[in-house]
């Protein structure tokens, strides 16, 4: 059986198309491997959202693991944030609304929260 490597963002990813169909506007997901941090219009970090392209660029956590003393379950949290709060973007800007940081992180923190403690 072949079990694949970066399932746990696939069901992510399922997981808020299903608790998300509203948002009926497409961004496109992409994660980075080897890139510690990525940038689009002058923003970088560990993501980031591409408002022109509607796309989300997401680094590659595994990058920094041992600088940072990241576990594997930190890896994968992280990431999941990660792509959460850059999600969040997408739907500010769909709706027309200033890009508010804080609300990404709460959104991400939760959904996160809530999708973990179903798994
Ligand atoms: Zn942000």
């Amino acid at each position: 059986m072949i079990i694949l490597k970066d399932n746990y963002i696939k069901s992510f990813v399922d997981f808020l198309n299903k608790n998300f169909m509203i948002i009926d506007e497409n961004v496109e997901l992409e994660i980075m491997y080897g890139y510690e941090t990525v940038g689009a219009e002058k923003n970088y970090g560990f993501g980031v959202y591409d408002t022109l392209n509607k796309k989300i660029y997401i680094a590659d956590l595994s990058m920094i693991a041992i600088e940072k003393e990241l576990t594997p379950q930190d890896i994968i949290r992280s990431t999941l944030e990660n792509i959460a709060h850059e999600f969040e973007h997408h739907i500010q800007n769909i709706k027309g609304k200033e890009f508010d940081e804080n609300e990404a992180d709460m959104f991400a923190e939760n959904i996160v929260k809530e999708y973990m403690t179903l798994k």
